[in-house]
C-alpha cells in the first residue's frame, strides 16, 4: 500500500493539481490530507472537490474549522482572518457540511494516525515546537507513525532508543519504533522553499519520502489578487515563507 500524504493545501489548486499529477507516477493507493484544505488561497471549492474525487481521507485543520465557525479567529492574524471570511462566503453549504464531517484525528488502515496539529490535544491546534511537545503526541500514538501538518515546515520526530529530530527527506521507518512526521505544506510552504511539498509512505517497506514539486506560482498569486485577498498571501508563495 502506497500512501500520498498531503499537507496544508490552503485553497491552492495550482499546487494541489501539480502534486496529484506527480503522485500518479508513483502508483498511489490512497490519498490522505492532514487538514487545512482551505484558507489563504483562492480556490477552496476546487481543492475540496479534488480531494473528494481521489476519495482522500481528510482530517480537519484550524482554518477548516474557522471557515465553518467551529473555532474563533481571535488568534488568527488579519490576513488569515480576511481569508477565512472570504472563504466562508465562497463555499456552498455542501462544502461546509463536508468540512464539518471531517474528524480531528483518524487512523487509516489500522496503522497510520492522522492529525492536523497535535495528537495530544487536537482541538487546540497548538504547534509542535519542542521535543516535549512531540513526546506528548507520541505518548498518545498507538500506531507506527502519525502524520501532521499545521506549521508548514517538514520535519520528523523519531523514537527508537531515544527521541530525535530529523530533517531528512528520506527516512527508513522500519528501524524506528514510532514517528511523528510533519509533511510540510502543498499550498503555502514556509521553509523558504517555494515548491509544493507532499510525502509518500510505503506501507510495505515503511519508507518515508518527502517530495517537492514545481507548480504555477504566478497563476496561484494571480488568483489570490483577483479574488481581492490580501497581497501578502500571494507574495509569500514566491518565497516559501
Ligand atoms: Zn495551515
Amino acid at each position: 500500500m502506497r500512501y500520498a500524504i498531503l499537507g496544508d493545501i490552503h485553497s491552492n489548486i495550482q499546487a494541489l493539481d501539480a502534486i496529484l499529477a506527480e503522485a500518479q507516477k508513483h502508483s498511489i493507493d490512497r490519498y490522505i490530507s492532514v487538514g487545512d484544505v482551505v484558507g489563504y488561497g483562492a480556490d477552496p471549492v476546487a481543492c475540496i472537490e479534488r480531494l473528494q474525487r481521489v476519495d482522500a481521507v481528510v482530517v480537519a485543520g484550524n482554518h477548516d474549522w474557522a471557515t465553518i465557525g467551529r473555532t474563533d479567529t481571535t488568534f488568527f492574524n488579519s490576513y488569515a482572518k480576511a481569508a477565512v471570511e472570504w472563504t466562508t462566503q465562497v463555499l456552498k453549504s455542501e462544502h461546509k457540511e463536508w468540512l464539518a464531517r471531517r474528524p480531528l484525528t483518524t487512523v487509516v488502515d489500522g496503522r497510520l494516525t492522522i492529525a492536523h496539529a497535535t495528537l495530544h490535544d487536537p482541538s487546540n491546534f497548538d504547534y509542535i515546537q519542542s521535543y516535549s511537545d512531540a513526546a506528548r503526541s507520541l505518548n498518545q500514538l498507538d500506531t507506527e507513525v502519525c502524520f501532521v501538518g499545521h506549521s508548514h515546515v517538514p520535519l520528523a520526530f523519531l523514537v527508537s532508543d531515544r527521541l530525535c529530530l530529523s530533517l531528512a527527506h528520506s527516512i527508513d521507518l522500519s528501524m524506528i519504533d514510532r514517528a511523528l512526521i510533519n509533511v510540510g505544506s502543498i499550498g503555502q510552504p514556509r521553509d523558504e522553499n517555494p515548491k509544493a511539498a507532499y510525502a509518500i509512505y510505503d506501507g510495505g517497506t515503511r519508507h518515508y519520502a518527502l517530495h517537492r514539486v514545481n507548480y504555477d506560482i504566478a497563476q496561484a498569486c494571480a488568483r489570490i489578487l483577483a479574488a481581492g485577498l490580501p497581497d501578502v498571501l500571494a507574495e509569500r508563495l514566491r518565497f516559501g515563507r
